[in-house]
């Protein structure tokens, strides 16, 4: 079965992906599905938009799909926000109309007229982010950085391999792919040298997934590993910009602040957990053993055979792949709520740099140029330690896909502008 959209097959949108986004063709917020090289409007699609002005009395308008009420309110939101708190049983009731809609060839005159060329909308923040949490889950770039910046102490802390470490970032400067991400200006010290305030001197991307939660969880009430795909909706690519001379400033002893919550990017797509199926593959093997509320759950395993790409300036730097992330999402999941703290719909939970064992495979330039002593060749002659103004990350992904051949995550972008003079 596949889908009547010209150019779906190959693209990495085809049926078996339809990622969720919010877009603006130019006459407001839209909730959409990308098929292909376009966006498909699915209110307007479905005729939700006229079933819920209408009453339940008027289903089955657009293209002649029986549309609950209940489902078409979540599809004529301006966010993703209602779907994202409806859960698992709504979220497969959309996918199921999404797919008809975009492979049934009976349908193909009423769908038409919603689909907007990809390149000509605007995409929106998808949904409102709640809390944002990082992590810090590859093993790579943990044991990198700690060799870089604690040479004379083991690269891994003590506890590294026992909880997934992570911190609280900023909700309010998530922003959506494309969005221009501002130098920041903060405080940083040369070694030897009295405290400075300006511009960063070392600005850098960090290549991440982010999990987005869907339902939330009460207060004092810890959520297993075990309930990843009742909680979480789908994932997402993010850059998590960095300020390095401010970040090592600050950082000790209470961990990244102002060095990281000036902006953080997000790809625009949200891929449904019910994509990567065929992505699914065992973490990577375990050192020590880890304790009841993060072990490794039963059935299908929760690594994912993500292959992540980082481009500067056009130029493909890296190839960073998530298979090697050490901690998995629903061991995120269990030790960002095993205090009690509660989960928000919105709640972005970020995996941290995505590293693997090769030079190649670093999600930062902190490690690709060896923190600053190597610059990264750029094509044309240019090279990297650090981003320039000007200078555009875009950081995309692949997996399999269910359905054979490979989904291409929606990417993530940013063109770095100088800060206010
Ligand atoms: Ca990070």
């Amino acid at each position: 079965m596949g889908s009547w959209v010209p150019g779906a097959a190959g693209s990495g949108f085809d049926e078996d992906h339809l990622p969720y986004g919010v877009f603006d063709p130019g006459d407001g917020p839209r909730v959409g599905v990308r098929i292909g090289g376009y966006a498909l409007d699915l209110a307007g699609a479905t005729g939700s938009a006229r079933t819920v002005r209408g009453g339940a009395g008027d289903r089955g308008a657009g293209a002649g799909v029986a549309v609950d009420p209940d489902v078409a309110g979540l599809l004529t939101a301006p966010s993703l926000d209602p779907l994202l708190a409806a859960g698992p049983g709504a979220w497969s009731a959309v996918r199921g109309l999404a797919t008809a809609l975009v492979t049934d060839a009976g349908r193909r005159s009423a769908v038409e007229p919603h689909l907007h060329p990809a390149g000509s909308v605007r995409m929106l923040l998808p949904f409102t982010v709640a809390d944002y949490v990082d992590f810090y889950a590859s093993q790579w770039h943990a044991t990198a950085v700690g060799r870089m910046f604690r040479p004379d102490a083991d690269p891994l802390p003590p506890n590294w391999k026992h909880l997934p470490i992570g911190y609280h970032g900023r909700a309010g400067s998530v922003v959506v792919s494309g969005t221009p991400v501002i130098r920041p200006a903060g405080q940083s010290r040369l070694p030897g040298a009295e405290p400075t305030f300006g511009p960063t001197r070392r600005l850098d991307l960090e290549a991440e997934l982010a999990y987005v939660v869907g339902v939330g969880s009460a207060l004092g009430v810890p959520v297993s590993g075990a309930a990843f795909a009742r909680h979480v909706f789908g994932v997402a690519l993010l850059n998590d910009w960095s300020a390095r001379d401010i970040q090592a400033w600050e950082y000790r002893p209470l961990g990244p602040f102002l060095g990281k919550s000036f902006a953080t990017s997000l790809g625009a797509w949200i891929t449904p957990l019910a994509a990567l199926a065929a992505a699914r593959v065992e973490p990577p093997r375990r050192t020590h053993r880890l304790l009841p509320h993060l072990a490794d759950g039963g059935g299908l395993p929760w690594g994912l055979d993500l292959t992540l790409t980082v481009a500067v300036n056009g130029t493909e730097v890296s190839r960073p792949p998530f298979a090697a992330m050490y901690w998995t999402g629903p061991q995120l999941l269990a030790h960002l709520t095993s205090n009690g703290s509660p989960l928000r719909t919105g709640d972005l939970l970020a995996s941290g740099t995505v590293s693997g064992p090769a030079p190649d495979e670093a999600g930062s330039l902190l490690e690709l140029s060896a923190n600053g002593t190597r610059p990264v060749p750029l094509a044309g002659g240019a090279s990297r330690t650090f981003l320039a103004d000007g200078d555009v990350v875009t950081i995309g992904a692949t997996a399999p896909s269910t359905g054979g051949g490979r989904l291409r995550l929606g990417e993530v972008t940013g063109t770095v502008r100088p800060g206010p003079a």
